[in-house]
């Protein structure tokens, strides 16, 4: 207790994206600002990879805030209870998208099983990692289209098979980029036998500026 108030007063806490000064990792204004999109094509992605949300993702990613999983969780709940359409008492397990070991033993977090565990927590549905990333990887904005759907075919194995056989699965990931990732993992789960895979992100990375939002 001490040394955290003493850290406090050297390091005064800020919020990790507009840097005023406050307890919290997001602040109540940036929180405010993020709008929520409505569910397209089966996937749900709560808002776009932009602003705020594009810099919290950052922060915890590649600073290694560990501490935004937790407001980024809240807006994951805030947004799942905003979306009727995806009901989690349909849902029987949150699997996370996994990191390779590598990546993840650098990073110390997996950012898409912190997002998970908020999920788990506030709606009490268990969270497994079913899936193992076998295949490093490259970040996948670095490539295009084709490469990606190359780059990621075959990168994941089913690690668990009896965890997810004829389980509706809900699968858990920080971004929804071209959906490589997601439709690989998707299909491991299926070959397991998965009964259904449906797809949650915290974002979409999107191009255009017309997509529907909705206001949260
Ligand atoms: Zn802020």
């Amino acid at each position: 207790m001490f040394w955290q108030s003493l850290l406090d007063l050297i390091f005064p806490p800020r919020c990790e994206v507009c840097k005023k000064a406050g307890s919290e990792a997001l602040c109540p204004e940036c929180f405010n600002q993020v709008s929520f999109m409505k569910p397209a094509l089966g996937i749900y992605s709560a808002t776009k990879y932009a602003g705020v949300i594009r810099h919290a993702i950052q922060r915890l990613k590649f600073a290694k805030r560990r501490r935004l999983a937790e407001p980024l969780g809240v807006l994951l709940v805030k947004y799942v209870s905003h979306t009727p359409v995806l009901n989690m008492r349909e849902i029987d397990t949150l699997v996370p998208v996994p990191l390779h070991p590598r990546r993840h033993k650098l990073r110390g977090f997996n950012q898409a099983e912190l997002l998970a565990g908020s999920l788990a927590k506030y709606y009490d549905t268990p969270t497994i990692n079913a899936l193992a990333r076998v295949k490093e990887t490259s970040p996948q904005f670095d490539l295009p289209r084709d490469a990606r759907l190359v780059n990621v075919k075959g990168a994941f194995k089913v690690a668990e098979p009896r965890s997810v056989y004829n389980k509706r699965i809900l699968l858990v990931d920080d971004i929804y980029t071209t959906g490589a990732t997601i439709a690989e993992c998707s299909r491991s789960l299926m070959i397991a036998g998965a009964r259904r895979v449906e797809v949650l992100t915290l974002s979409r990375a999107i191009n255009d500026m017309d997509s529907p939002l909705l206001k949260n």
